[in-house]
């Protein structure tokens, strides 16, 4: 039984090496392999990996080859802006049926790119390739050949189909469609022009304007950001920047990988969420140009910026003594991120986990954390459900899919995810954070959790009552 709380432990046994509490077990974590049978993952499927990463390309359609539930996943829940097309936002399906199935949907796909060409004139199509495209065996790459030959356009196809991999293998798939299209033509010469690459920002809530601002107040100009607020001529550029710099390096390393051994654009890793990573990724940054003015201007801007933060920052802070955060989110660089900007506020973290981080990540979540923080790699619900209840935990911060499991403990919830609506990066973003743990964890609501069915469900009323008191 979970101590205290009247339920019973999430007994898997393949599960135990992919879980571990700091400073008692030596193994390394087992990560990034395919999630056990029957566990009822919290990860997304390979088709949403690949969505994640090129649906905010604007002016792009998006065309779901698969039944109408896979196209569900769409901008609606997203919250990627544009400042150009708002074509991206619609999400088109081939909408398979039980006689596709049997006879084949390739006509049925040819049809659609006939209609949506005809009615939208785009230059850019994606098409996803989905679980039931991987069992009945389209042919993707004929009929997107096909199309693009008739029309004169890029159809490229996203082999995302399920039963490849995980999430992980999604955003590969994402990665080799933005490899065909932003490869040079035959013998057309690469031209540098000394600009940044973005990679793994998706712009949600306007967050590559905010970064491009700061490249822009330290004399440095952002290329395109893949793939927040991109479309098809920007991205056509990619291979003329000087430098990638890469935040979510789950989804993006392996692009930053091949345009290193390719287009010879080397890469850093970034992070700007918190005050601490924001300030050391943009001097990183600067250190790359060896330019003494980028250097005293991106001085300027991470002293002015602190400044204008550090008074919210610290009144927030003093709210938070005490209280103990939980974290499981996509990818390792934001789960290590987190970590320290809990610690700018003044906020413990008692367990940390990740859809799809990496060894690397993982080393270095084990070396941010204090001991007896538990670790987790690829959890499922009754796995979080113990461990924060264990540990005593008074917000989680997650995405879509654990804001329920919050709720449902009465717990404070945060969303990290992509359905959000406020920015979280840079300085500005350290601020909204903070005052959205603020809004969450001191809401006036825990004082009723007892009387709202399930609020003292595991014991915790008196945890959870004491919150901001
Ligand atoms: S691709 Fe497969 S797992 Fe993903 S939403 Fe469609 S049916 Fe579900």
């Amino acid at each position: 039984m979970m101590q205290g709380t009247g339920r019973p432990d999430p007994a898997i046994e393949e599960r135990k090496d992919s879980i571990q509490t700091k400073g008692k077990q030596k193994q390394q974590l087992k990560c990034d392999t395919e999630s056990v049978a029957g566990c009822v993952s919290q990860r997304a499927c390979v088709y949403c990996g690949a969505r994640v990463v090129l649906n905010p390309v604007t002016d792009a359609i998006h065309l779901v080859h698969g039944p109408i539930g896979c196209a569900s996943y769409t901008w609606d829940i997203r919250g990627s802006l544009s400042s150009n097309s708002d074509l991206y936002r619609f999400s088109f399906s081939t909408d398979l049926q039980e006689l596709d199935v049997v006879f084949g949907g390739e006509k049925k796909l040819t049809r659609a790119i006939d209609d949506l060409v005809a009615k939208y004139h785009p230059k850019l199509v994606f098409v996803y390739s989905t679980c039931i495209v991987g069992v009945i065996g389209d042919d993707l790459e004929a009929v997107c050949k096909a199309a693009a030959q008739k029309y004169g356009i890029e159809v490229i196809p996203v082999q995302s189909s399920g039963f490849i991999g995980n999430k992980s293998a999604g955003y590969r798939a994402a990665c080799d469609a933005l490899l065909k299209l932003i490869k040079p033509a035959e013998n057309e010469k690469i031209q540098k022009n000394n600009t940044i690459n973005y990679l793994g920002d998706f712009n949600l809530a306007g967050e590559v304007w905010i970064i491009r601002n700061y490249l822009k107040r330290m004399g440095l100009e952002l290329n395109v950001a893949f793939t927040g607020d991109s479309n098809y001529e920007t991205l056509k550029t990619a291979t003329k920047a000087s430098l990638n710099i890469v935040q979510c390096a789950g989804s993006m390393i392996y692009l930053a990988n091949q345009m290193k051994d390719l287009y010879d654009i080397p890469y850093l890793n970034v992070s700007f969420l918190g005050l601490e990573d924001t300030s050391d990724s943009l001097r990183r940054i600067a250190k790359t140009y060896n330019d003494l003015d980028i250097m005293r201007r991106t001085e300027e801007l991470i002293k002015a910026e602190t400044a204008a933060v550090a008074g919210d920052i610290r009144s927030y802070r003093e709210k938070f003594m005490g209280k103990k955060a939980a974290i499981y989110v996509g990818g390792g660089f934001k789960a290590i991120s987190l970590i320290k900007q809990f610690r700018e506020i003044g906020i413990d973290v008692v367990m940390i986990g990740t859809q799809t981080g990496r060894k690397e990540e993982y080393d270095t979540i084990n070396d941010l954390v204090d001991d007896g923080t538990v670790i987790l790699d690829d959890a499922n619900p009754s796995e979080l459900e113990k461990f924060m209840v264990e540990k005593g935990a008074h917000l989680l911060v997650g995405g879509v899919k654990e804001r329920p499991l919050a709720y449902k403990l009465g717990m404070a919830f945060i969303d990290h995810n992509h359905d959000r609506k406020h920015p979280l990066s840079g300085y500005v973003g350290a601020v909204n954070f903070a005052r959205e743990v603020y809004s969450t964890v001191c809401s006036p609501v825990w004082k009723y959790t007892g009387s709202m069915g399930g609020g003292d469900l595991y014991g915790q009323k008196d945890r959870l009552i004491s919150q901001c008191q």
